[in-house]
């Protein structure tokens, strides 16, 4: 089974190949597939568009499955909220420093006991010969008042992940991936596929 995966980000393409080099035997990014395709993320949850990409790049590619995650931050005393605009929470155009600027602002009248927060990923699998699956997995955390370290990207130094006592800014990439919520949504599905292939036997 070939697998293509819909994203071209290295960290990603490495993370997605680790965890699930054991289900497929050959795992491609769009770029060593050869395909460019731009998917407009338009759906009203993660799920709606990971699963519209990964159909998508099934239908331009040769091989068996095609793979993309959706990620993104909920924020629960903003109601979910950056939630699937996190990339263009503050304008389009993904601007890091302007979306955690925002944020910071619009949280500065929350207490503390109010600022609980998740990084949310749902990974899709779309599959030509069976139903796709979705899997999605969530870390939990609390969100800062101000920015602390410099690792990572995104909402990543306004996170406080409290087993660790730092922002995922201040751990290392390998802790935070260790723990992170894309890698719990492809552990999921790796489980998943673990399941229908013991089935199977
Ligand atoms: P995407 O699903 O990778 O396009 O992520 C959408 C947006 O969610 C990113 O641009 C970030 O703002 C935010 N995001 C998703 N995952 C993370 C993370 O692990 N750390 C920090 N921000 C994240």
């Amino acid at each position: 089974m070939k697998l293509v995966i819909a994203s071209n980000n290295a960290h990603k393409v490495r993370e997605i190949k680790e965890i699930l080099s054991g289900c497929f035997e050959e795992i491609l990014s769009l770029k060593e597939a050869g395909i460019v395709i731009d998917v407009v993320e338009d759906g009203k949850t993660f799920e709606e568009n990971a699963l519209k990409k990964a159909e998508e790049v099934l239908k331009v590619c040769s091989a068996d499955a095609a793979l993309s995650d959706d990620s993104g931050l909920m924020v629960d005393a903003l109601n979910g909220a950056p939630g699937v605009y996190s990339a263009r929470f503050a304008a389009e155009g993904h601007d890091d420093e302007a979306n955690n600027k925002k944020l910071i602002a619009l949280m500065q009248n929350v207490a503390d006991s109010e600022r609980t927060c998740r990084f949310v990923s749902a990974v899709a699998l779309a599959r030509r010969d069976k139903a796709p699956l979705i899997c999605r997995g969530t870390v939990e955390g609390r969100l800062l008042r101000e920015k602390r370290g410099e690792n990572g990207f995104g909402y990543d130094p306004l996170f406080f992940y409290e087993p660790a006592g730092l922002s995922f800014a201040q751990m290392s990439a390998e802790s935070k991936n260790a723990v992170s919520h894309r890698r719990r949504a492809l552990e999921a599905l790796r489980n998943e596929l673990e399941a229908e292939a013991e089935k199977k036997q």
